[in-house]
């Protein structure tokens, strides 16, 4: 599959790294700010050869004179922030809950090892090689924050106002979308996710719906999603009622008695948003939320939700190989 990526202006000194990469897990949007004297860079890819691929492709906005002070991570899953190994020195700007969230994340040295495949036949082995084999674990260290801050953060690079604000728990414990007001752009981080069905960990929907409103209450014409391609105002409105219809038929199946795999599989039988790819994510983002629904506050365990997923997915792939 196809991962170009290229650094593309979206206002003046303002630009996104957008991997091409429907149908699979990994490839984050990052943003850079380029002012007179600074740059700041919106998280970083999953691995360091994808990192130092985006710093050579920045190195042209940049020049000879400026580089990379600050990065702004918009939550704690690696895929938005294994990268920073590559940028030795930076001040690195996350929410408070960002280092209790970082307590949950699997390692570098565990994703290596999950990843490598499983027996053959084995639903969790077989889908982590599909989609995160691609990645290079190793040489990666978890680099946390060194400025953290709960609430909004209002910085100043050279005069651009950005403005960071709490969203989380919502995709996962600690995250934060970055405003750009002048330029009317967001990155959204994984509040947000275009062209596949998202993935939430934390939850409730509720509280992604509402990072998305405020996202929206901005005014902002750009809206920079975790993964896939850019949205407007239009767009991030389809996401929220398709949140809206997650959480609305979650509530309903749960009260009815449905276990929540089994309300997984009716979300994803019944067809609806058939151009999202990744269906299987559903029985993560439907387990959030039930968990919620039921009061559940034990800390969820990630790779089991991984495990359910792998199982529809691997008797869907079954399934239309039968065909
Ligand atoms: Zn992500």
């Amino acid at each position: 599959m196809s991962e170009e990526a290229r650094l593309t202006a979206v206002a003046d000194g303002l630009f996104v790294w957008c991997p091409e990469g429907r149908g699979t897990w990994g490839l984050a949007n990052c943003g850079l700010l380029v002012t007179e004297a600074q740059a700041v860079l919106v998280d970083t890819p999953y691995d360091l050869p994808r990192t130092r691929r985006l710093l050579a492709a920045a190195e042209p906005v940049l020049g000879p004179d400026r580089s990379i002070g600050t990065v702004l991570l918009t939550h704690s899953n690696g895929d938005h922030s294994y990268g920073l190994p590559a940028l030795p020195g930076v001040e690195v700007i996350g929410t408070e809950a960002y280092l209790h969230a970082l307590d949950h994340e699997p390692t570098p040295e565990q994703m290596h090892l999950l990843t490598r495949g499983g027996a053959p036949g084995e639903a969790t082995g077989w889908y982590l090689a599909k989609h995160f084999g691609r990645y290079d674990f190793t040489g990666l260290e978890i680099v946390p924050p060194t400025r953290v801050f709960s609430g909004e953060l209002d910085l100043d690079v050279d005069g651009t106002p950005v403005r960071l604000t709490q969203a989380g728990p919502a995709h996962t414990d600690g995250d934060l979308w970055v405003h750009l007001p002048e330029q009317g752009v967001v990155f959204a981080g994984d509040l947000v996710f275009a062209g596949d069905h998202p993935v939430h960990w934390a939850g409730p929907l509720a509280s992604v719906i509402d990072g998305c409103e405020r996202i929206l209450g901005t005014g902002a014409e750009v809206i920079v999603p975790g993964h896939g391609p850019l949205l407007g105002p239009a767009g991030l409105r389809d996401y929220v009622d398709y949140l809206s219809w997650v959480a609305e038929r979650c509530r309903v199946l749960r009260l009815g008695g449905i276990p929540a795999q089994d309300a997984a599989l009716r979300l994803i039988d019944s067809g609806r948003y058939p151009e999202l790819g990744l269906p299987e994510r559903l029985a993560i983002t439907v387990a959030t939320e039930y968990r919620h629904l039921s009061g559940d506050q034990d800390t969820p365990d990630l790779v089991g939700l991984v495990g359910a997923a792998a199982r529809i997915a691997l008797a869907r792939a079954e399934a239309a190989a039968a065909l």
